[in-house]
């Protein structure tokens, strides 16, 4: 099996299972609950909390369990009352849709476009903000085409403004060194299953001073901004691979993306072909390219049967046939946008596997092209132009 889709989620690192499993089991207790064996379920909770909060910078009153990105990015959004949104065009559907929502209750969205390669222009920002606007939302990394945002800079802006900013970072944190204080943002949205944690969790960070409605009513959890009784063995999972992710950074960051560069350099020899995303400013692990002349669903799915995974665009578009929203944001082509195929890299993948990535695509590509209606145009068209 040949893995390069952890953008859209990473095998579980063996210590998170390991740190987990007690609390599937003898530590079964309540966290709430006052006895002794219960209060030691809140004591791991809270390590778990101090654990997420030093590794990113924050203080641990400031780090709010969830059920994942996407209820992080929800309660965000959600959680201020709103007038005018600021976000981006390039958003994951967590943060775009529940703006489209929003929308439909009455609250007015700007759209901030992004340059060819993704990045949104601090001057647009800053042209955008109006008045009344209440919240600046902005990816930090584009899970499709991995460009990073200058988040910083962005909040230079919005502090200035005195507006909250909130960035959806699930593809930041434990791939780049992040400091939330450097950052400069009010928010920061975070998914244990990106870094090798499990699924089903995550924290969204919340400065202090910060207003923040509850979006999950009940119980008071997590002082009283997120109820029901806490994913323990999810939180404790979530710190132990968030802890191990960050201690590895300082050699995982270069070697993925030595391994980054050598795929992109050598899909890129395949002709007609080009890279999707910033060159520079990029994930370590993304990889995206498009294929001109034949679909990228077709060419996953040779991929696919010979054990090998990737992804078009983002995993949640899979299946859909309109071309991913990210894509015509940096104003590809309908053909080159539905050419596209994401190759995401995490721990486990080595150089071994790039080779034996290139053994099953070049042929595959070929093979597509052979069959392509759109390339025989092109051959007959180059020839007439001989
Ligand atoms: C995966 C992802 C999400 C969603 O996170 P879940 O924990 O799966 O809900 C949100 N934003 C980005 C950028 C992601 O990559």
């Amino acid at each position: 099996m040949l893995y390069f889709d952890n953008a859209a989620t990473t095998p579980m690192r063996p210590c998170a299972l390991e740190a987990m499993l007690p609390f599937l089991s003898e530590n079964f207790y309540n966290p709430s609950s006052v006895y002794g064996s219960a209060r030691k379920v809140r004591a791991a909770i809270d390590d778990a909390r101090g654990a997420v909060a030093s590794a990113i910078g924050a203080n641990p009153d400031e780090i709010f369990f969830t059920s994942g990105g996407t209820e992080s990015n929800n309660h965000a959004l959600k959680g201020l009352p709103a007038k005018h949104i600021i976000t981006t065009a390039a958003e994951h559907h967590a943060v775009l849709y529940v703006c489209k929502h929003l929308e439909k209750l009455g609250c007015e969205v700007t759209y901030l476009p992004t340059d060819n390669e993704g990045t949104i222009r601090a001057d647009d920002l800053a042209a955008a903000i109006r008045p009344d606007t209440s919240l600046v939302s902005i990816i930090s990394a584009n899970n499709e085409v991995g460009t990073i945002s200058p988040i910083a800079k962005f909040s230079e802006i919005t502090n200035q403004a005195g507006i909250p900013l909130h960035t959806d970072a699930v593809q930041m944190v434990g791939n780049v060194p992040l400091d939330v204080k450097k950052l400069g943002v009010q928010m920061l949205s975070l998914s244990a299953h990106k870094f090798g944690g499990p699924k089903g969790v995550g924290a969204l960070y919340v400065k202090k001073g910060t207003p923040l409605f509850p979006l999950i009513l009940g119980g008071a959890q997590e002082r009283n901004r997120r109820a029901g009784t806490e994913n323990v063995a999810g939180i404790i999972g979530m710190s132990a691979a968030l802890s191990e992710a960050i201690a590895e950074i300082p050699t995982e960051l270069p070697r993925i993306t030595a391994l980054r560069d050598e795929l992109i350099k050598k899909i890129l020899q395949i002709p007609h072909t080009c890279l999707n995303g910033a060159r520079e400013n990029r994930l370590p692990g993304n990889v995206n390219i498009s294929f001109r002349f034949i679909e990228g669903e077709s060419l996953l799915l040779h991929l696919d049967m010979q054990n090998c995974c990737a992804s078009t665009g983002s995993a949640c578009s899979s299946g859909a046939l309109e071309p991913s929203h990210v894509l015509m944001a940096l104003g590809l082509s309908h053909e080159l946008a539905n050419g596209a195929l994401r190759f995401s890299l995490g721990a486990q993948n080595t150089s071994d596997d790039i080779e034996n990535l290139m053994n099953i695509l070049t042929p595959a590509v070929e093979k597509l092209r052979n069959l392509s209606p759109l390339y025989d145009d092109f051959l007959k068209t180059s020839e007439h132009r001989r």
